[in-house]
């Protein structure tokens, strides 16, 4: 990924209640009673969006444990480190993508192979190959889940080498780490929805932070807008979304972060529910941050399917993104199986209660 958005909706849901509250306050005395009812409906509709502890784990554990082996993902993530940097339009891109396809159709998914050419924030146009593999496609009742698979092709946020391109262990191959294991799982343990798995090409291709010309677009998440406007079935949709991106490192934080909020606020919360549930909440904390566009704010808003965002977020930087974004430090060291194993066990015991 990906950008800070603009606009923070959270700030203007809040507004929308405060404004709604106030215009009811100045009604006739005689509808008080009726209009306060109201109020005090709207008041608990609106909570859930603008609480910072709102989502409720003190139910009890419906949730089974399911199987994720946090070892098979690391290998996932070695694997593809071991083509080099993924960026497009070189070999290892190539490479990459044919082991993709060559694992998900060993894992008995229908497989997907949507190649086209996208143009860069430079002018340039790079092949872009997007990889969907789906389960049970004659079932109506989807679930996607989609992470991105490229390497951004700076480490614009390095203090040297920052034209050179990233490993992106963390910003890349964790994703399509898990989402390969998930796929060998689901060969075994066949879920009753059906699956679409989705690994995005060409998403951190935007413009580096130190060329001084900064041009005006939408230069990130190519392959998801390509995507979005082009499904690989027509008309596809699916009932909800769910991304990952950088979802290996130790110690990282999953937020409620705001477009997900906007868009899936109960998914989210039932999401969040599943981690609690499994014990995970170190890792899915319940705090709100900011919007952010990444590949969901383009599911969301071109493929109208009510995608989340399960990305790492933190306090501790200026930038929100942990320490090794976009830096050389984003390599298998930053790795941590413990990370691995909370995101892939609460993202396939979602699917199995789904
Ligand atoms: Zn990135």
């Amino acid at each position: 990924m990906v950008q800070r958005m603009r606009l923070d909706s959270s700030a203007k849901i809040k507004s929308q209640c405060l404004t709604l509250s106030a215009s009811h306050m100045e009604c006739k005395p005689k509808l008080i009673v009726i209009l306060m009812f109201f109020i005090m409906l709207f008041v608990v509709a609106c909570k859930p969006k603008t609480n910072e502890s709102n989502v409720d784990t003190s139910v009890a554990s419906t949730i089974q444990k399911p199987t994720f082996s946090s070892d098979s993902a690391f290998h996932f993530i070695a694997q593809q480190l071991s083509f080099g940097s993924r960026v497009p339009g070189t070999a290892a891109q190539q490479q990459c993508a044919a082991y993709f396809e060559n694992k998900f159709k060993s894992y008995g998914a229908s497989v997907v192979m949507q190649r086209t050419n996208v143009v860069v924030y430079s002018g340039k146009s790079v092949p872009c190959i997007n990889i969907v593999a789906s389960y049970n496609t004659d079932v109506k009742r989807r679930l996607l889940l989609c992470t991105h698979w490229d390497s951004r092709p700076f480490a614009d946020r390095d203090d040297s080498a920052v034209a050179k391109p990233i490993l992106a262990a963390d910003d890349g191959a964790s994703g399509a780490a898990i989402l390969l294991e998930i796929a060998r799982q689901l060969q075994q343990k066949n879920p009753q929805i059906g699956i679409d798995i989705l690994l995005l090409d060409v998403e951190d291709y935007g413009q580096p932070e130190y060329e001084l010309n900064q041009k005006q677009g939408d230069f990130y998440c190519l392959g998801t807008q390509y995507w979005s406007k082009n499904p690989h079935v027509p008309n596809y949709t699916a009932e909800n979304g769910i991304l990952l991106d950088m979802v290996g490192a130790k110690g990282a934080t999953f937020t409620l972060e705001g477009v997900s909020m906007q868009y899936a606020p109960a998914f989210m919360k039932q999401v969040w529910r599943n981690a609690a549930q499994l014990g995970y909440s170190n890792y899915f904390v319940n705090n709100l941050t900011d919007q952010i566009i990444d590949d969901h704010y383009y599911i969301n808003t071109l493929a109208n399917i009510p995608t989340i965002d399960i990305i790492n977020r933190t306090y501790t930087t200026k930038t929100g993104f942990a320490s090794h974004w976009h830096t050389h430090q984003d390599n298998i060291n930053i790795i941590d199986k413990q990370t691995l194993q909370a995101v892939g066990e609460t993202v396939l015991a979602t699917i199995f209660d789904f």
